[in-house]
């Protein structure tokens, strides 16, 4: 496609989908942006106005728009409660794109940075090291405190490891085969939960694969208008996974959201159907024989907003931790359907990511769990940042690396 026809299909898609919206306003008070400023620009119903004004030619692109666009979290919850059925998320990430073909004004460090950030993602064990370049991060599209941004890189580039994994873990018995995506943020930063995962499954009896030439899920270079480079990743994935039919299970639901989209965007070869969410899949095939007691936890369980809104079974984390009946499971309650990671929006804009989060801390503090869940690495991170600077010390982890260690315990223990 020539830069002139994309530029005139993505105001075509946005015109036609745009005017969907009859402006009922319902989707409103389940907009956290919307719940903090209560202004009408930081609303779905308002971001419509924008997307479809600039599509029409009556608002010029530029960088305050930009700025605006990007406010959005593109948590899903409008979405969630429209009776109109509009396709928001497609219409930010067409309108961010649109904007980004007509903006001239990206300056040479943020042509560099986008360059170098769009490398480390199709190479995930280069984050380590592009995480290193304090000036990368401060490219992105706004700023926060710089010194809370200083002390989140801190915090990510701790939390940093060099893992590779193999391209095969055999089950001890049976046939049944899954394949794993790694998720870019994953691999480099939350090897555990991948490891986790493919304990579990090879205790069910499912063997494990992992192609080896995957990339980075395409979510962040999508959401950043970036559709090109997201749709080479897509392609690439879907390339790794055309060896085998077997269901691929993703350990983060932002991946996951992204993962299922794939055939809204190019011929997928049923590559979209094939997702299933890790706790999703283990609670389906957990063996009838095999009964597994815990010692007792207590866990409060957040459920992404990727989560809420994704193909996979919102309820599939608390079906099947509820197997294990010494677990008390307490759910999140907040009033925001997001807990401000919403993908880099925790390094972007701090001030609005740490005051969506703040109810999740206040619960956490106030219960003092043993553990807290959540199966979006990107949450789990923003969540255990935030206990950290409020000087309380309790782990933050994917709800099968629970699952793990109960059956870890209880093969110790020399049960079943
Ligand atoms: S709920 Fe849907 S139709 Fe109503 S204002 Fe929001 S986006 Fe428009
Ligand atoms: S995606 Fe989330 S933040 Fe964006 S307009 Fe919809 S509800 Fe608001």
């Amino acid at each position: 496609m020539t830069e002139d026809s994309n530029i005139n299909a993505d105001k075509n898609f946005i015109i036609s989908e745009a005017g969907r919206c009859v402006a009922c306003s319902l989707c409103l008070p389940h907009c956290p942006t919307y719940q903090l400023a209560q202004l009408e620009t930081e609303s779905p119903r308002g971001r419509i106005s924008l997307l479809l004004a600039m599509a029409n030619g009556q608002l010029p692109a530029t960088d305050h728009l930009n700025d605006m666009l990007h406010h959005c979290l593109l948590c899903q919850a409008c979405e969630t409660h429209c009776p109109s059925s509009v396709p928001f998320s497609r219409l930010m990430d067409k309108g961010r794109h649109l904007l980004r073909q007509e903006l001239q004004t990206v300056s040479l460090k943020n042509r560099v940075a986008s360059k170098v950030i769009d490398f480390s993602l199709r190479n995930p064990e280069w984050i380590r090291i592009a995480t290193q370049f304090t000036w990368l991060l401060q490219c992105l599209p706004k700023s926060g405190k710089e010194s809370n941004k200083r002390e989140i890189i801190d915090y990510l580039a701790s939390k940093q490891q060099h893992r590779r994994w193999r391209t095969d873990y055999p089950a001890k018995v049976s046939g049944k085969q899954v394949s794993l995506f790694l998720g870019c943020v994953s691999r480099s930063m939350d090897g555990r939960t991948l490891d986790d995962a493919i304990y579990v499954l090879n205790q069910i009896g499912f063997s494990v694969i992992i192609p080896p030439r995957q990339s980075c899920c395409g979510a962040l270079c999508l959401h950043a208008g970036r559709e090109e480079e997201a749709t080479r990743m897509m392609q690439k994935n879907i390339h790794a996974f055309a060896a085998t039919e077997t269901p691929i299970i993703q350990t983060a639901s932002g991946c996951g959201t992204s993962l299922v989209a794939y055939k809204d965007y190019l011929p997928d070869k049923g590559f979209s159907s094939r997702i299933d969410d890790i706790s999703h899949f283990i609670d389906s095939h957990w063996p009838d024989t095999l009964n597994v007691s815990s010692r007792k936890w207590v866990a409060i369980l957040h459920t992404p907003c990727s989560m809420e809104k994704s193909a996979t079974d919102t309820n599939a984390p608390f079906r099947l931790l509820n197997r294990f009946t010494n677990i008390d499971i307490r759910r999140v309650k907040s009033p925001y359907s997001c807990c401000g990671a919403a993908g880099t929006k925790m390094l972007t804009d701090y001030a609005v990511s740490s005051r969506l989060r703040e109810p999740v801390l206040a619960q956490i503090t106030r219960e003092i769990p043993d553990v807290v869940l959540s199966s979006n690495i990107g949450c789990a991170l923003h969540l255990s940042e935030g206990l950290r600077q409020v000087g309380i010390n309790i782990p933050v982890r994917h709800p099968i690396s629970l699952v793990a260690d109960i059956l870890r315990n209880q093969l110790t223990l020399g049960n079943p």
